[in-house]
């Protein structure tokens, strides 16, 4: 089988990973240049879209934020999967609140702003505090504001207003400021024939918008609320891929945040942790195979390496302590890999995090730091 994948980062590049195993073999399509890539090297392997297409069996995307006349060329293909839809309600806020509202799935209240009489109006029915989205564009919290107090409105205006001029069909939805015990995230997977595979919950800590760690988390109350709404909205869309749900957990309540067509970062401790990987998962769905195991086979923490291109070798001495990098050049707060950490027991984890907390550094890895620290505390 060959897989086109729409976007040439890291997630492509562990699909390539994954699916080698299985014969499937990867190519990617690079949407700012144009160019399709090997996805492991980035070389060059040719050129324009049409091509690859053609000489694609399936055709899926790594990403949500795909030009619509790219996604139109591959839907009359026949190819795609997820489904051209699913990718614009990841991509587009106002059509991914929709389709949770649609699909009878709790997400916080909303309303959609165009103007300055509409972000007025959304004061009033949300209320203060409240969080801001741009509609399009956004990812690891860029293109968001916070209104803490009426006598901000104003000048939060002006950069919204700046932020909907910039382009074309953008708007703002304002939020609700759900609080929060702790953010979690289901990552599944939907077969060609509706079957739906998803794995544990894992609980998320982000650090200025960002992921920093992951933790596969054993919750059997709140796995359950989780998967029927993954159900939901998957069933919904007809769905055949790997489909993630950021959620925020309010007293054991489950809110959606926002849905991620595709495999997401929140689930790259199943490359260590579970049965089946989220990468291979994903091919399995689309080539129309059937889905592995999403089964928990050790406990796993992952953590993100943002901004940093190397890291103490003893790392690698360390049991259970498994390295992923992407590649990629270095640059401030860039996704430049992750660590997946292992054990056979949860006690043993904790006990790991604080052993890479002494390591690492302690600003490029804060939220490890503050694991330790409530694990260990001084
Ligand atoms: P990513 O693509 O990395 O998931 P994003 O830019 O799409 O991020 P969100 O997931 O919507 O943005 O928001 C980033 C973070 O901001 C959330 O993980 C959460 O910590 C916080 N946040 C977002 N919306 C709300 C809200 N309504 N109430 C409270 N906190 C929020
Ligand atoms: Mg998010």
């Amino acid at each position: 089988m060959h897989v086109l994948v729409l976007g040439s980062g890291q997630l492509a590049r562990m699909m390539s990973l994954a699916g080698a195993p299985l014969n499937i073999a990867i190519t990617a399509f690079d949407v700012t240049s144009g160019n399709v890539v090997h996805p492991l090297t980035q070389a060059v392997v040719g050129h324009g879209l049409e091509q690859a297409i053609e000489q694609a069996d399936v055709i899926t995307a790594e990403f949500e934020h795909i030009p619509h006349d790219v996604l139109a060329v591959c839907e009359r293909s026949g190819k795609f999967l997820p489904s051209t839809q699913a990718i614009k309600a990841g991509g587009d806020r106002r059509v991914e609140k929709a389709l949770l509202d649609n699909a009878g799935v709790r997400n916080a209240k909303y309303a959609v702003i165009n103007s300055r009489a509409d972000f007025d109006a959304a004061i009033e029915k949300i209320g203060i505090p409240m969080v801001l989205k741009s509609a399009l564009g956004g990812y690891d919290g860029k293109g968001q504001w916070r209104l803490k107090q009426a006598a901000d409105a104003d000048a939060i205006w002006a950069e919204m207003a700046q932020c909907i001029a910039a382009s074309d069909n953008q708007a703002i939805v304002a939020e609700q400021f759900v609080p929060f015990d702790r953010e979690v995230s289901l990552v599944g997977a939907r077969g060609s024939n509706g079957e739906i595979a998803v794995y544990p919950l894992a609980e998320n800590v982000h650090v200025n918008g960002v992921l920093s760690l992951s933790t596969a988390i054993d919750a059997p109350q709140l796995q359950e609320q989780a998967k029927q709404m993954f159900s939901a909205v998957a069933d919904s869309l007809d769905y055949v891929g790997v489909l993630a749900l950021e959620f925020f957990d309010v007293q054991g309540e489950l809110l959606v945040n926002e849905i991620a067509p595709r495999v997401h970062n929140s689930g790259h401790w199943t490359q260590q942790g579970a049965e089946t990987c989220q990468f291979e998962n994903h091919l399995r769905a689309v080539c129309g195979l059937p889905l592995g195991s999403t089964k928990l086979i050790r406990e796993t923490a992952m953590i993100n390496i943002l901004g940093e291109d190397t890291l103490p070798t003893q790392l690698l001495a360390m049991e259970g302590c498994h390295i992923h990098w992407y590649g990629k050049e270095k640059r401030p707060g860039r996704k430049m890999g992750h660590i997946n950490v292992t054990a056979d027991y949860s006690g043993e984890l904790q006990r790991k995090l604080c052993e890479l907390a002494a390591v690492l550094d302690a600003d490029a890895f804060p939220a490890v730091q503050e694991v330790a620290r409530q694990i260990q505390p001084q």
